[in-house]
Parts: C-alpha cells; sequence; structure tokens
C-alpha cells in the first residue's frame, strides 16, 4: 500500500512525475484513438485551458455565491436548446457527462410518472442499443427494464417495444444515433409510442447532439430526432464529446420547465440550511462549465460545422476503405461519425476481431471492443483529420496478419473496479 509522504515536493518535481505517468496512455493527440478523447484542434484547447485556469476553483453549488456560473449554464443551455430547435419553454441544466444528463432524464421520467400518474413501480423501456447508462438509471432508481431487439440495420424495433410498454410505463428510449453502430433510431415513432401512454420520450443525442444540427446545415440527410419531433420530452447532449470541450459536461434538455423541475431535489429541513441541486451533484465545479462556454464561443456554429465537415468526410473514407478490405466489413449503414468494424462471415476463416484489436495497438491504433458480434468500435472526429489514409493502409496489413490467428481475451470493457 502507498502512503502518502510526510514532507511536500516542489511543483516541478510533482508535475514532472505527473507528466512522465502518461507514458503507456494513449497517444490521442497523433489522431490514432478512435474515441475517448475529442480533440478541436488548437485553438480550442488554448481557449479550454485558459477558461479552466480562470474557473479552476469556482463552485458551482451555490450560484448565489457564483452568479457568473448561474448565468454560464443558462447561456450553455439555451445555446444548445437553439441548436436542437426548442423553443422558449426547453429549459435545461449542465450535468457532468452523458451518464448523469441520462440519469436525470430517467428520473425526471420516473417522478413525473408518480406524481401525475400516480405509479408506484414504474417501468422503462429501451432497445438493447440504448446506451449501458441507461440501465444503471434503472438499477440506481429502482425502475424495472424491459430490453426489446433492434431490426436487422440495428435501429429499435419500435413494435417491439409498444408490445412490452404497459400502464407502469414512464419512459421510452431512443438514440440518435445509438453509440454501437452509430445508426438512429426511428424518434418520431418512438416519441408518438411514449406519448399515446402519457410516458416521457427521452432521445439519447449524447453522441449526436453536437453533430446532427451540423450535419444537417451541410446539407446531409438528417431524420427527424429532436425537440421538433413532438412527443420527445427529453434530450441530452454531451458537450464533452463532439463538442469539443473538455471532460466533465453535457446538457440535459427539457420539453418544459415543468418537466424540468421533476429531476431537481430541494430540501428546506436541514440544520445546514436551504439546500437546492440541479442535477445529481453537490459541490460541482465550475470548470467543466467554463470551459464549456468557452469552446462553444470560440467555435461558434461556423466552427462546428467546419470540425463536422472535416468528421464526416473521414468517417466516410473510414467505412469505404474498410468497405474494401476483404474480411471485414462494417455494422448498419450508419452515415454519421460512428462506425462498428466486424468480421465478414463470408470469409474463410473468419476474423478474430479482438485479435485485429491487438495487433492495431501494436501500431498504435486503440478502438473499443464491443459485441455480438465481435466488433471494433471507432467514434471518429476531427481528432482522427490527416491520418485515416495511414491508418486504412495500417487496418490492410494487420488484417493479413491475423487471418487465422486468435485471442482469448474477450473483454470489452477496461475500466478499473479492483
Ligand atoms: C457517451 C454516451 C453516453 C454516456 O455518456 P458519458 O459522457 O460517457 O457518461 C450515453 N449515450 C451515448 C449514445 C453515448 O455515446
Amino acid at each position: 500500500m502507498a502512503s502518502l509522504q510526510q514532507h511536500g515536493r516542489p511543483v516541478e518535481d510533482v508535475i514532472n512525475d505527473l507528466t512522465a505517468k502518461r507514458v503507456n496512455d494513449v497517444k490521442w493527440a497523433d489522431g490514432r484513438t478512435f474515441g475517448m478523447v475529442y480533440d478541436g484542434g488548437p485553438s480550442v484547447h488554448d481557449v479550454a485551458e485558459q477558461a479552466a485556469r480562470v474557473y479552476l476553483h469556482e463552485n458551482a453549488l451555490n450560484t448565489k455565491a457564483f452568479p457568473s456560473l448561474g448565468q454560464i449554464q443558462s447561456e450553455v443551455v439555451s445555446w444548445t436548446a437553439g441548436l436542437l430547435h426548442g423553443d422558449d419553454d426547453v429549459a435545461g441544466f449542465l450535468t457532468s457527462g452523458g451518464t448523469e444528463s441520462i440519469l436525470c432524464g430517467v428520473l425526471a421520467a420516473r417522478e413525473r410518472g408518480r406524481i401525475e400518474r400516480g405509479i408506484t413501480e414504474p417501468e422503462m423501456v429501451v432497445a438493447e442499443s440504448a446506451h449501458a447508462a441507461f440501465h444503471k438509471a434503472a438499477h440506481t432508481f429502482g425502475i424495472t427494464l424491459h430490453k426489446t431487439p433492434v431490426l436487422d440495420d440495428w435501429t429499435a424495433d419500435v413494435e417491439a417495444m409498444a408490445a412490452v410498454c404497459g400502464p407502469n410505463t414512464v419512459l421510452v428510449v431512443g438514440s440518435a444515433p445509438q453509440y454501437p453502430q452509430g445508426v438512429q433510431d426511428d424518434i418520431p415513432a418512438i416519441a408518438a409510442l411514449a406519448a399515446s401512454i402519457g410516458a416521457n420520450c427521452h432521445v439519447d443525442a449524447c453522441m449526436g447532439g453536437f453533430v446532427l444540427p451540423f450535419a444537417e446545415m451541410l446539407g446531409r440527410e438528417v431524420k427527424p430526432w429532436d425537440f421538433r419531433v413532438e412527443g420527445v420530452t427529453t434530450i441530452s447532449a454531451d458537450i464533452h464529446k463532439l463538442g469539443y470541450a473538455p471532460k466533465g459536461v453535457s446538457v440535459i434538455l427539457h420539453r418544459t420547465r415543468e418537466s424540468r423541475a421533476y429531476q431537481t431535489f430541494v430540501f428546506d429541513d436541514w440544520l445546514g440550511g436551504f439546500y437546492a441541486s440541479p442535477n445529481l451533484q453537490g459541490t460541482r465545479s465550475g470548470l467543466p462549465m467554463a470551459c464549456a462556454w468557452a469552446v462553444m464561443s470560440h467555435l461558434g456554429i461556423d466552427g462546428y460545422v467546419e470540425l463536422t465537415r472535416t468528421t464526416l468526410a473521414n468517417a466516410d473514407t473510414f467505412r469505404s476503405g474498410v468497405a474494401a478490405i476483404e474480411g471485414i466489413r462494417v455494422l448498419g449503414d450508419g452515415r454519421f461519425h460512428l462506425v462498428a468494424m466486424a468480421a465478414d462471415p463470408s470469409f474463410e476463416p473468419e476474423i478474430d476481431m479482438f485479435a485485429l484489436g491487438d495487433a492495431l495497438i501494436a501500431k498504435g491504433w486503440f478502438h473499443d471492443r464491443q459485441g455480438p458480434p465481435d466488433n471494433l468500435h471507432s467514434t471518429i472526429s476531427n481528432t482522427n483529420a490527416g491520418v485515416i489514409e495511414t491508418y486504412l493502409g495500417d487496418l490492410a496489413d494487420c488484417v493479413a496478419t491475423v487471418v487465422g490467428t486468435h485471442t482469448d481475451d474477450r473483454r470489452t470493457n477496461y475500466a478499473t473496479l479492483e
């Protein structure tokens, strides 16, 4: 067991050690990581780093003490609501990330069901493609979750969802797009289903929230998914993904202020005084909020459109490159920035995708692993600009190398829990 040393050490030594610790981390700055870090370029780093210095110590728990953070939150929420075609009634909060936004959306649905419909044994319906955070939310808030299959195109099977809806259903979920294959669910059908039974419809746009609006501006076909779709009650959108802000910030939006009130907590019977919190946190860093404000202000709509143009061009090149390599294929017909790469079952012997993942890591390329079927996931962003051709060359080499080999390591999640 390590113990903290008795005497403190000089700033420079401490920072040198921290820097040295990163030696085995993925080299995201080289563009060789398909996910986890989203790199908006040098000026985006600069504005975020400077904003972080200014707001490093501020606490958004109390916006009476820090009115600047109340203002920052309301501006970022309202900018995001505007991008998602919300009207003046749309209200929301900043959270620490997609998971917290989803937890808040699920909690609000449960509370609405309890207060407006008297539901004491709440249920929710999600497709098997919906993010694991919905399962975490059901687990945390005591909600029975019905998981339904996806269709052959990997989108949610809305008929299967309808079949498990009942009088206790408080929430039906759609994703725009879903994470695993990057395809977009039929949001109008899911929202209509939710509305028909008086339940909430949450659209998970954690990935798409800062891509789809700009894809549409670029003239790409984007099927309806945002507040223009009747029946959509809440939307989650992560600024710390393709919004290009550093980690720790996402937006949860509600169609109305009344809906938003179902996620907040107010307590006025404590020796510590009146206590209110908008999301799941108590003490709340101002840093990610300020960074989000800074990055969004710096980029503006034009900046995001340009980053999205690069991202989608890279993703298109990536998909056609994979399709051209014998032995592997892309799952589904995703049109945005997420790509799932799997073995082509008609190719003998079938490629072991996780062995391929290992071979790619040996060349410095990092993908998340998922399944079934075993596949390598890529979130393409501006981070990977300029490296896709090199990547595709290495990918073809790696496929050739791993033909006929196998790995026993089936782990797809590398979080440390021990
Ligand atoms: C990333 C993601 C989440 C979860 O967000 P975190 O920021 O990792 O907590 C939820 N849904 C989708 C579609 C995502 O891509």
